[in-house]
């Protein structure tokens, strides 16, 4: 019960006031003879927002068989097509997009991603970044999987996707020296909507490139966190422009086209020439 995802309205595993060991499944905390919740452990284990979460969820009377129920849609069964209708229409932290202009940009943006001409274990890991389906420490804090949500390669905040891939230190001078900032105009908060407007007002080779990072920054942090090999950028930079320069005719053409752009709009970047 600390670790699944059981209680509605709450993607992750719950968070307890204090874990105790006594009690480790949810029918732990059901008194059988009454089929009736045991408050008092309820309240003593979880804050009063989660407590009054189980106490409002009906028990039966009834012995019956547990059983998974789809919670995508109301019709409580899953199929691969509402399982694929909810993910094209999710913002990534549990919600559905707000408006039809919303849901216009993910279906580009995932028609953009599938259709580059990338590595699927690219175009993989970057969909995971943007659900947020990665084992960033501060997903993994919470289920007591890692004691410290802060992040492994600059060590100045906690963790997350957006922290890695879009504030971190390291991501910020790479795309600097790509020539591929963000754009600064862009404040959306959800972490995937941020995601989808960068991508979707951007050329495709600006996208492509991008997900090269994306991959190069993930695998670079797995290095830091778990053999303790902390790249610098200019590592980043390097490994990213081999695999890129894979294509010569699409880097040059990509770089041809910012260096274009750059000297047109008098870039204060002209001292990385
Ligand atoms: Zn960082």
């Amino acid at each position: 019960m600390w670790r699944d995802a059981w209680l509605p309205g709450l993607e992750k595993g719950q968070s307890a006031q204090s874990i105790d060991i006594n009690y480790t499944l949810v029918s732990d905390l059901i008194d059988v003879n009454t089929y009736t919740w045991q408050a008092d452990v309820v309240n003593s284990l979880f804050g009063s927002d989660q407590a009054r979460r189980v106490l409002s969820m009906p028990l039966s009377r009834f012995t019956q068989e547990d059983e998974f129920l789809w919670q995508g849609d109301n019709t409580e069964e899953y199929l691969v097509r509402s399982g694929y209708k909810w993910l094209v229409s999710n913002t990534g932290d549990g919600t559905e997009c707000a408006n039809t202009s919303q849901n216009n940009e993910l279906r580009v943006f995932y028609n953009r991603i599938w259709n580059l001409k990338l590595a699927n274990k690219i175009k993989i890991t970057f969909w995971r970044i943007a659900n947020n389906f990665l084992p960033t420490l501060s997903n993994l804090v919470p289920p007591r999987v890692a004691t410290s949500s802060w992040c492994p390669v600059c060590s100045d905040a906690e963790e997350t996707v957006k922290h890695l891939f879009c504030d971190c230190a390291v991501i910020t001078q790479v795309l600097n020296a790509l020539l591929v900032p963000f754009a600064p105009s862009n404040n959306t908060n959800n972490w995937k909507l941020w995601l989808v407007k960068e991508f979707v007002n951007s050329s495709l080779d600006k996208c492509k490139l991008w997900m090269v990072v994306f991959w190069a920054v993930w695998f670079n942090r797995n290095s830091a966190y778990h053999e303790g090999v902390n790249q610098q950028a200019y590592g980043i930079v390097a490994f990213v422009k081999k695999h890129t320069c894979k294509n010569w005719t699409v880097w040059i053409r990509f770089y041809k086209r910012f260096n274009v752009l750059r000297v047109a709009f008098g870039s204060h970047q002209r001292d990385l020439k």
